[in-house]
C-alpha cells in the first residue's frame, strides 16, 4: 500500500513509522509552517496530572506502547530519544500534601507516585514544599531530536519533501496514492475534508533558561509550572494556555506569566535564553482524532493530540495504520464520526 502523509510533527512521524514498520510504501510532505506544536513542546510524559493527581487517560495502555516505540527510534535513528527523567512534585498546601499521600496509598498508582523526603537535588534551587511527591514513570520525549534525525532518514531515503500543500490540490495529489492522511496539526482547523471537529485550539508558549550551578538535574521539577532538563544548565519552564491570541509568535505577556510563575518557585539566579510558541490541537472532548472523509474515502485524518502528543502519538499511530493497513475498526473515542 502506498501512502502520502501531509505533515511531520509527532503525528505524522509516528504514524509513518509504523506504517513503514508494517511494510506499507510512505511518503511525507511538510512545509514547515510557524506556530507547529511539536518543536516548542517540552515533550513531558505525566502519568498523574490535574489538581486532584488522577492518572491519565488510558495510562496503562498508552504508556508501554510510549516507551517501547520511542526506544525503537532511539536504536534506529542512533540518538537520545525517550529520557525517563521522574518529576519532584512540590506539594505547597496541607490539601495537596494529604491527596498525594492518598494516591500513593493506591496499588494501582504504585508503579507511578510515590514520596520523597526532600526536593533532592533541587533542594538548594527552591523554595521549599510542605512536602515533595515523585512521579516516578515520567519521561521527556526529545521531540527536536526525533523529528530532526526522523526527517534526515527520510530524506536520504527519498521519502521526504519539504512543500506546503494546497487543498485544491489535494485531490490530484491522491490519484498516485491509496491513501491520504493529514496530519496537520492545528491547521487542520482550516482542512475543507474534515469541517466541524470540535476544535478547541490552545496557543502555548514556553521559555528556555539558564540556571548557574544546576547542571546534571535529572529530575524534571512540578509546582506551579514545569521545568524540564535540556542539558547542562538549561531547562525548558513552561508552558502557557491561551484560547484567543492576536498571532503565533512569542508574546511580552505569556513570558511575564511564566516568570511570574517561575520565581514563585526557584529561589536562584537564571537567565532568559530563548522563548518559544506554538498552537496545541486540542479539541473539546479531549480526545484525538482519527478518520475517513465520508465523499473521498481516500483521505483520512490523525490529529488532535491536545495536550498530550508525546503520550499519545505512539499508540494512536499503531491503531491507525492497523486500521490503513488491516481495516481493523477504530475505537469510537477517537473516530472522528463522534462529531456527525
Ligand atoms: C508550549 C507547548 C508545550 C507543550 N508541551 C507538551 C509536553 O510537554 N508533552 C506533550 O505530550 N505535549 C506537549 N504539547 C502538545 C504537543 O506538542 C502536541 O500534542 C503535538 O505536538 C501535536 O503534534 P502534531 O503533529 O499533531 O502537530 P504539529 O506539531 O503542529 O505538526 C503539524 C505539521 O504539519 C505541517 N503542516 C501543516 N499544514 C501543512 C500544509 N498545508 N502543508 C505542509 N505541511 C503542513 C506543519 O509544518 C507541522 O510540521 C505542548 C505544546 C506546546 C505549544
Amino acid at each position: 500500500m502506498k501512502l502520502l502523509l501531509l505533515g511531520q510533527g509527532i503525528a505524522g512521524t509516528m504514524l509513518a513509522h509504523s506504517l513503514l514498520q508494517r511494510g506499507a510504501q510512505v511518503h511525507i510532505m511538510d512545509g514547515d509552517l510557524p506556530g507547529g506544536s511539536t518543536l516548542p513542546a517540552a515533550g513531558i510524559i505525566n502519568p498523574v496530572t490535574g489538581k486532584r493527581f488522577v492518572k491519565t487517560w488510558r495510562l496503562d495502555d498508552f504508556f508501554p506502547v510510549a516507551e517501547e516505540c520511542y526506544q525503537l527510534l532511539e536504536r534506529e535513528l542512533g540518538i537520545p530519544v525517550w529520557l525517563p527523567y521522574p518529576i519532584l512534585r512540590i506539594l505547597g498546601s496541607p490539601e495537596e500534601s494529604n491527596d498525594w499521600a492518598a494516591r500513593c496509598a493506591l496499588p494501582d498508582y504504585a508503579d507511578y507516585v510515590g514520596e520523597s523526603r526532600d526536593g533532592g537535588a533541587w533542594q538548594p534551587f527552591i523554595k521549599p514544599g510542605i512536602s515533595y511527591g515523585v512521579i516516578r514513570r515520567a519521561a521527556r520525549v526529545h521531540f527536536p531530536h526525533l523529528l530532526g534525525h526522523f526527517r534526515k532518514k527520510a530524506l536520504a531515503e527519498g521519502i521526504f519533501q519539504q512543500r506546503k500543500i494546497r487543498y485544491e490540490d489535494v485531490e490530484v495529489l491522491a490519484r498516485d496514492y491509496d491513501a491520504v492522511v493529514f496530519c496537520e496539526g492545528f491547521r487542520a482547523t482550516e482542512n475543507p475534508y474534515f469541517p466541524n471537529l470540535g476544535w478547541q485550539l490552545a496557543k502555548g508558549e514556553a521559555l528556555h533558561i539558564r540556571i548557574p550551578g544546576a547542571a546534571g538535574i535529572e529530575h524534571m521539577l512540578k509546582k506551579n509550572t514545569t521545568l524540564v532538563p535540556l542539558g547542562g544548565d538549561r531547562f525548558w519552564v513552561g508552558g502557557s494556555y491561551q484560547w484567543h491570541y492576536p498571532d503565533l509568535l512569542p508574546s511580552a505577556g505569556e513570558r511575564d506569566y511564566i516568570l511570574r510563575r517561575l520565581e514563585e518557585m526557584i529561589i536562584v539566579p537564571f537567565e532568559v535564553t530563548g522563548h518559544v510558541a506554538g498552537v496545541r490541537p486540542t479539541v473539546k472532548d479531549r480526545r484525538p482524532l482519527l478518520g475517513a472523509n465520508q465523499t473521498f474515502s481516500n483521505l483520512f485524518i490523525f490529529n488532535g493530540l491536545g495536550t498530550k502528543g508525546a503520550l499519545l502519538a505512539p499508540f494512536w499511530a499503531e491503531h491507525l495504520a492497523d486500521h490503513l493497513l488491516k481495516g481493523t475498526a477504530l475505537d469510537a473515542a477517537v473516530d472522528i464520526r463522534r462529531f456527525t
